[in-house]
Order: C-alpha cells, then sequence, then structure tokens
C-alpha cells in the first residue's frame, strides 16, 4: 500500500494523493442504496492528463483497480470502490477550454459541472440541453459515464447526443482521442459513443467535446391534474401522436406530489392522482399550450393550469426537481429508472401501482413522461427486514414489467452494481459475451472499475 501512494506520489502533488481512512470512506460511494462498497486504498486528484496517465500506469504496473469518479451522485452504484483500490476523482479537472458560437462547440474537462456547463453557454446564446435533475452538482464525465437524461430530453435528447469526441486515458496510460470537432464526420467506428455509459470500464474520460445549441426562447409549462395515471398516459400519447414537440412532458404520482409539499411548500395539487408538466421552448409557447391543454382535458384533464410566466414555469420544473430528494424524506428509498415505450406509459404506471399493493409499500413514481421514462421510488423501512425484502422484490418486480411492456431495465441511470444481473436478461446471451469480449480489448487486466456492468 505504501508503494502504492509512493509511486503516486512520483507522478501527482502529494496533496492529491491521499491516503486518510476518514477521506478514503467518504469516497467510498455513489447515491445508490444496496450497493456493495468498500473503502478504498487511496483518492487521487489529479489536475492534468498526464497526471491521469502516470496513475493509469502505476495501476498497471502494479495490478490494481481503478475506480473513476465524478461527484458520485449515480444512482447504481458504478462509482463504488472495491477494497485496495485507486478512487480516480476528476472533479479537480473543472476547467471550461472553449466555448466556440460558431463550431457550435464546448471543449471541456471532466470535472466540469452540468450546470456552471449550461450557465457559461448562456452567456454565449447557446445552451447545454443535457440537464439531469442533479445538474447542479453532477459532472460532465459523470453524466458521459452514465449516458445521463434529464427533463429536456423528449425534445432534445440524452447526453449520448452531443459528445462528439473525446480524451480518454486507457487502462496501460495511452491516451486515446476519438470523434470529432466537425459537425458531420464518420472516420472508422464510432468509439466515442462506447464510451458513452460505459460507466468508466473501458478508460478515462479526461476532455469532451460537446455539441451546444443555440439558446431557446424562454419556456412555458402548464400543469394538468388528472384523476388517474392511466388518463395522464393517454394524454401523453394524445400529444406525441398529434405532432407536437414538448421541451418537456414530465409526471408526479400523488405520492411525489404530497412529498414535494411536505419538503418545500410548493402549494401544488395534492388530491390529484397524476400531475403532468407540459412545456414548449417555441416561437409561440401559449398557442402550443393551450393546444396541448386541449388534448389534456379530452384525456380527462379535472384541471389544466398554464404558467403566467417563465419565472412561473420555472417554479413548476424546481417541484419537479425536487422529487427524489422529497421522497427520500419519506424513509429509505430505492429508485428505479425503467424505460418503456411511450405508448405504453400508462400500462407501466398501472403496473407500478399494483406491484405497491401486492407488496404492501409506498412507490411514488416521478416519470419523463414524454420519454416513456418512469422513475418509480420504492420508499420502505431498512430497519425492518421484511420489509426491506419486499422492497428489493417489489425492485426487481418493476424491471420485470418493464422488460414485458418492450422496455428497459435502465434509461438513463446506467447498470453499475444494482441492476447488474437484469443486464444479461436485457441483453441475451451473445449481447453479454461480446461486451465482455469489447472489454478485453481496452481493459485486458480488468482493472478499470471491476464489478461494474457484468
Ligand atoms: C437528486 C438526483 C437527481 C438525479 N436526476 C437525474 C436525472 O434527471 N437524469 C439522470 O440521468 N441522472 C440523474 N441522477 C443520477 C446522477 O446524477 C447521474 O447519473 C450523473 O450523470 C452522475 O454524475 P456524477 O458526476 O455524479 O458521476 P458519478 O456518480 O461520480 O459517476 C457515474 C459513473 O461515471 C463514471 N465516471 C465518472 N467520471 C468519469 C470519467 N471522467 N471518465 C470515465 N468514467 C467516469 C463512474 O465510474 C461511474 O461509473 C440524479 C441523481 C440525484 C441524486
Amino acid at each position: 500500500m505504501s508503494d502504492l501512494v509512493d509511486l503516486l506520489r512520483e507522478g501527482l502533488p502529494e496533496a492529491a494523493v491521499v491516503a486518510d481512512p476518514d477521506v478514503t470512506a467518504a469516497y467510498q460511494q455513489d447515491m445508490a442504496g444496496f450497493c456493495d462498497a468498500a473503502p478504498p486504498a487511496v483518492v487521487v486528484f489529479p489536475r492534468t492528463v498526464d497526471e491521469v496517465q502516470h496513475v493509469m500506469r502505476t495501476a498497471t504496473r502494479l495490478r490494481v483497480p481503478v475506480v473513476p469518479q465524478g461527484a458520485r451522485t449515480g444512482l447504481s452504484g458504478a462509482a463504488n470502490a472495491v477494497a485496495g483500490a485507486i478512487a480516480l476523482s476528476l472533479v479537480r479537472m473543472d476547467r471550461i477550454l472553449e466555448l466556440d458560437p460558431v463550431n457550435r462547440i464546448a471543449v471541456v474537462e471532466p470535472g466540469v459541472v452540468n450546470a456552471e456547463l449550461s450557465r457559461a453557454a448562456a452567456r454565449h446564446g447557446l445552451n447545454y440541453p443535457p440537464d439531469p435533475s442533479s445538474w447542479e452538482s453532477c459532472t460532465v464525465g459523470g453524466n458521459i459515464g452514465t449516458g445521463a437524461g434529464g427533463l429536456c430530453c423528449v425534445k432534445y435528447g440524452v447526453t449520448a447526443e452531443y459528445v462528439l469526441g473525446l480524451d480518454v486515458v486507457l487502462a496501460d496510460g495511452r491516451l486515446l482521442r476519438t470523434g470529432r470537432r466537425t459537425a458531420k464526420g464518420v472516420a472508422g467506428y464510432d468509439l466515442t459513443r462506447l464510451f458513452v455509459g460505459a460507466e468508466g470500464t473501458l478508460g478515462v474520460v479526461v476532455g469532451a467535446v460537446l455539441a451546444l445549441r443555440p439558446a431557446p426562447p424562454p419556456q412555458l409549462v402548464l400543469a394538468a391534474e388528472f384523476p388517474s395515471t392511466d388518463a395522464a398516459g393517454a394524454a401523453v400519447c394524445a400529444v406525441m401522436a398529434a405532432g407536437h414537440v414538448p421541451s418537456l412532458m414530465e409526471l408526479m404520482d400523488t405520492t411525489t406530489v404530497r412529498a414535494v409539499n411536505a419538503m418545500a411548500q410548493m402549494g401544488l395539487p395534492d388530491s390529484t392522482a397524476a400531475l403532468l408538466l407540459v412545456g414548449f421552448d417555441s416561437l409561440d409557447p401559449t398557442s402550443d399550450l393551450e393546444a396541448v391543454g386541449e388534448l389534456c382535458r379530452a384525456a380527462g384533464a379535472t384541471e389544466v393550469v398554464p404558467a403566467a410566466d417563465s419565472g412561473e414555469s420555472e417554479l413548476l420544473l424546481e417541484a419537479r426537481r425536487l422529487a427524489l430528494p422529497a421522497l427520500d424524506r419519506l424513509g429509505t428509498t430505492m429508485i428505479d429508472d425503467v424505460a418503456v415505450p411511450r405508448s405504453r406509459l400508462g400500462e407501466m404506471l398501472a403496473g407500478v401501482a399494483r406491484i405497491a399493493e401486492d407488496y404492501d409499500l409506498t412507490i411514488g413514481v416521478c416519470a419523463h413522461a414524454g420519454d416513456g421514462n418512469t422513475h418509480p421510488v420504492v420508499v420502505f423501512d431498512s430497519a425492518d427486514a421484511d420489509e426491506s425484502a419486499r422492497a428489493r422484490a417489489s425492485f426487481d418486480a418493476i424491471m420485470s414489467l418493464g422488460l414485458e411492456l418492450g422496455g428497459t431495465i435502465t434509461g438513463e441511470h446506467g447498470v453499475g452494481l444494482l441492476k447488474k444481473d437484469w443486464l444479461a436478461r436485457e441483453l441475451g446471451p451473445v449481447g453479454v459475451q461480446l461486451q465482455r469480449q469489447v472489454k478485453a480489448v481496452f481493459d485486458p487486466l480488468g482493472i478499470m472499475n471491476p464489478g461494474k456492468l457484468f
């Protein structure tokens, strides 16, 4: 162990290599529950690509596992450390190196916080669309590692669609440059895309070229109350089938609405079975909202309330962003992330309600409804062994339901440790075998974030 620390310090400043047990314990896990974690042997905080290369060469030489970490807001245990590992925190590589309005790109280091990039882009009249609810703390490197989504993906797509090129330090310390800075480019296999969602198992992202869009007009949002989740699901289908292009379409069920009200006194309507938020950042959002309001009423909405202005709209979004922290206050939580074709959203929501009943548990649901991406949050008392076992079983039942409905076990949070038993069911044996072979090409010694995904 002192060999490891000494060797690391040959290429990093002393203060950037920390083996203090209080610190290593603090860096052992992300925000997922039910996932194994152990304090790493050492946490390193490089500031340069050279320093990351030195870390990886040292790890290869000593055959030590490396766990890349961003802000550790992940919800699947993908950033959890294993005993004896190097936790490689990228948070100090946090510079925005270029913002280029002509080519509409940003060149960034991996530790840049998502919201900082959005604000910097806005100062140039540009927009970086991927906006996970954790945007004030999560990093671009973590977003690339997980393939993060967010509220505006229904119109603008997920992180993968904005990553044009990457600088990646491989397991043996070599620097790989993938992709492009150009608007178009199809040279060779798309290795850039391969790293998006790879959960740090193939290499360490040390730089990214990201696509930016022109800043959209201010967004206007409406809130529609529904007497059932079925009716809300039908409204989502009607809006999409009519050809509308909302900039967000989010859903919260009663449990979630009440939890948000209890946490932040937002005054949301807490007798509603489902609250749907629909936003437009189009040239005429008022007309778009009127048309969508009509479709919501036709689907059974009891109340449709458009926000008066973009300030009021932002408040509604803030309420949605509080959903997970608010549900967290009700007990121990397990957050699922099942995405289904949006045409089957109503069935998914009804199925989750049935599962809550069958397992006698509280399950609050918030959803990126326009993407069919649901977040059923199982709330339970972790001191009660029976309830904990039921919670775990209900979580599995939700994933099984998602697959039955033609969906995926994870729309945006990733597999990590939490869902590794389920990945094989979704990919099938051939898929798993090929993915393992790909991993072996990049990481023949198996030191990159071992135990994640498979
Ligand atoms: C309140 C709350 C709300 C959330 N809302 C959303 C949401 O709306 N949408 C969504 O998608 N997620 C959401 N999340 C989950 C989480 O914020 C995202 O998964 C985010 O992308 C993680 O970023 P991070 O910087 O915290 O990464 P970490 O959790 O530190 O790491 C995530 C993964 O990326 C890898 N990684 C990190 N940095 C690098 C790097 N430089 N190179 C290679 N691999 C790397 C890690 O090894 C790990 O596998 C939410 C979480 C919370 C707590």
